[in-house]
C-alpha cells in the first residue's frame, strides 16, 4: 500500500487498529450495557457526523477509522446478540469471522483458479461439502452468491434456458421475443426475493400461476395446477413467517414425471435437512433441479454467503459460462457459475464453518435453534399471547388479544430496544399480517458462542 501523504499510519498499524476495534466491539456484545438497536440519539449522532463533504485533501488514514469505530460503530445493529430476534438472519460462527478476517487481508479476486487457486480448490470443498450437509445430488454444481436471491435468479435464468432448449429454443441466440411460453408456479406465500427474481427475468407477474395455501402455509397439493415440460415450479423450504415446508413428497414425483422444472427456495429451511429429527420435513427435497440456500442465516458465516445449487452442473455452467480469451476457467469455476466475475471467495467462510462443526456440529446447531423457538413460543403462551404457527421449525409468529394490542408490544418491542438493554430488536411483521410479529431463533448466543470457539479450538 503507498503510503498516504500524511504518513499517519503504515498498513500494519492500521490493520492493528482495526482488529483492536473490532475485538473491542465483539468483546462487548450481550454486555448489559449495550442495546441491541441504536439509541435513537447515537442514530442522529450519526446521521450528523457521517454527512460531510467529500474532501478535497482527505482525511489521515487513523482519523477515518476512528470515526468509523466511533460514530458508525454506534449505530450498529448487534445481531451477534443474544437478545437480536429481528429476521431471519443469522449470527456468525466465531471461526467463520475468524476466517473472513484473514481472507481479507489475501484480498483475492476469485472467479477461477487461474487468479486464485486457494479459492478455487477450497470453494470447490465447501460446495462437496454443503452437498453432503444437505444430502443433496453430489454431482451437483454449487456456485457461492451473493445472496439466495441473486442465485434464484441464476437459477430460473437457467431453467428457463433448459426448458426452451428442450423446445428446441436455443435462448443465447434467438433471445427471448417469441418463444414457446414457459410457465412460472409459485406459492401464493412465495418469498419477496423469488417474487423479484420472477419479475426482473420478464415473466410477468400477472402470467405466473399463485398455488393456495393451507392453514399452516404450505402449497395445497390439490390445488397444484397441471405441470408440464414447460412449467418452472418454484416450492420453499422454510416459509419466512411460520417456517413451514411445502409438501415436496406428495408433489416433486408428480413435478417430476411431467418434465417440470423444480426451484426449491430454501435460504434457512433446507438446513432442516441437517438434522435428523428434522429432515422428515424436506422429506423428497432432493428431487429437485436446483436450490438455493444461506450460509449467513443459519449456517451462522458473516455476510454475504449463500449457495445456489443446481442438480444439472452443466447446464449452469453453460447458462454462466464467462470464459474469454485472457481469462478462462475450468466448467466449475465460480465465474462459470455465478453472475460476478471479480469476486471474493465467499465460499470459504462457509468451508470454515463446515470444517469446525462437522455434520454433528451443523445437526446440533440446527436442533438446538428449533428447541430455543420452542421454548420462546412457550414462554409467549404462558405471557398470554397466542402463538399462531406450529413451531416446526425456529420461526415463532405471535399474537396479543387485539390488533392494536399486538401493534402496541410490537412498538414497545422496538422502543425499549432502542431504549433499553432489556429487550431485542424489533421483532419483524409478516408482510400480510401486520397485527402479528415474527421472532426468530437462529443465532448461537455470544457466550455460547465463546464456549464454542474454546472447545473447538
Ligand atoms: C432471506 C430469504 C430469502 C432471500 O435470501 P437473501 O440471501 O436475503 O437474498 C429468500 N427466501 C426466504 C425464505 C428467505 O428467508
Amino acid at each position: 500500500m503507498t503510503q498516504p501523504a500524511d504518513g499517519a499510519g503504515t498498513e500494519l498499524e492500521l490493520l492493528a487498529d482495526a482488529d483492536r476495534r473490532a475485538r473491542r466491539w465483539t468483546e462487548g456484545i450481550g454486555s448489559p450495557g449495550r442495546a441491541v438497536f441504536p439509541a435513537e440519539d447515537a442514530l442522529a449522532t450519526l446521521r450528523r457526523r457521517v454527512d460531510e463533504p467529500l474532501s478535497d485533501r482527505g482525511h489521515a488514514p487513523a482519523d477515518t477509522l476512528a470515526m468509523l469505530d466511533e460514530v458508525v460503530g454506534a449505530g450498529v445493529v448487534a445481531s451477534n446478540d443474544p437478545r437480536y430476534f429481528g429476521f431471519v438472519v443469522g449470527s456468525t460462527l466465531p471461526v467463520a469471522a475468524a476466517a473472513e478476517r484473514l481472507v481479507l487481508a489475501w484480498d483475492q479476486c476469485a472467479p477461477a483458479f487461474d487468479n486464485s487457486p486457494a479459492a478455487h480448490v477450497v470453494e470447490k470443498q465447501a460446495g462437496r461439502w454443503a452437498l453432503e450437509a444437505l444430502d443433496l445430488p453430489r454431482s451437483a454444481a454449487v456456485g457461492f452468491t451473493t445472496s439466495s436471491g441473486s442465485g434464484a435468479v441464476v437459477a430460473l435464468t437457467a431453467a428457463r434456458r433448459d426448458l426452451l432448449a428442450r423446445q428446441g429454443w436455443d435462448v443465447d441466440r434467438r433471445g427471448l421475443i417469441g418463444t414457446p411460453h414457459i410457465r412460472v408456479v409459485m406459492s401464493e406465500l412465495a418469498h419477496v426475493a423469488i417474487v423479484r427474481a420472477v419479475r426482473v427475468l420478464g415473466f410477468g407477474l400477472d402470467t405466473v400461476e399463485r398455488i393456495p395455501v393451507d392453514e399452516h402455509g404450505r402449497v395445497r397439493t390439490e390445488s397444484v395446477p397441471p405441470l408440464d415440460e414447460r412449467t418452472i415450479l418454484i416450492l420453499q423450504a422454510g416459509e419466512v413467517n411460520t417456517g413451514e415446508f411445502d409438501p415436496f413428497a406428495d408433489v416433486l414425483p408428480v413435478a417430476r414425471a411431467a418434465g417440470a422444472w423444480v426451484h426449491i427456495d430454501g435460504a434457512f429451511g433446507l438446513w432442516a435437512r441437517a438434522s435428523r429429527s428434522h429432515r422428515y420435513l424436506t422429506d423428497a427435497v432432493d428431487l429437485a433441479d436446483s436450490w438455493t440456500t444461506d450460509g449467513h442465516k443459519w449456517l451462522n458465516t458473516p455476510y454475504d454467503a449463500a449457495m445456489l445449487i443446481l442438480r444439472d452442473a452443466q447446464a449452469l455452467s453453460s447458462t454462466m459460462n464467462s470464459d474469454t480469451a485472457y481469462l478462462s476457467g475450468d466448467e466449475d469455476a465460480q465465474k462459470n457459475l455465478t453472475l460476478e466475475l471479480s469476486r471474493r471467495a465467499r465460499g470459504i467462510s462457509v468451508w470454515a464453518a463446515l470444517r469446525t462443526l462437522g455434520s454433528a456440529g451443523v445437526e446440533d446447531l440446527v436442533d438446538r435453534c428449533i428447541s430455543l423457538a420452542q421454548y420462546a413460543a412457550e414462554g409467549l403462551r404462558a405471557g398470554g399471547f397466542t402463538v399462531l404457527n406450529r413451531v416446526v421449525l425456529n420461526q415463532v409468529l405471535v399474537r396479543a388479544d387485539t390488533p392494536e394490542q399486538t401493534i402496541a408490544v410490537r412498538e414497545h418491542a422496538a422502543t425499549a430496544a432502542a431504549r433499553t438493554n432489556g429487550c431485542s430488536t424489533p421483532p419483524t411483521t409478516a408482510s400480510d399480517q401486520p397485527e402479528t410479529w415474527t421472532a426468530t431463533a437462529e443465532r448461537r448466543s455470544s457466550s455460547e458462542a465463546r464456549r464454542g470457539s474454546a472447545s473447538w479450538a
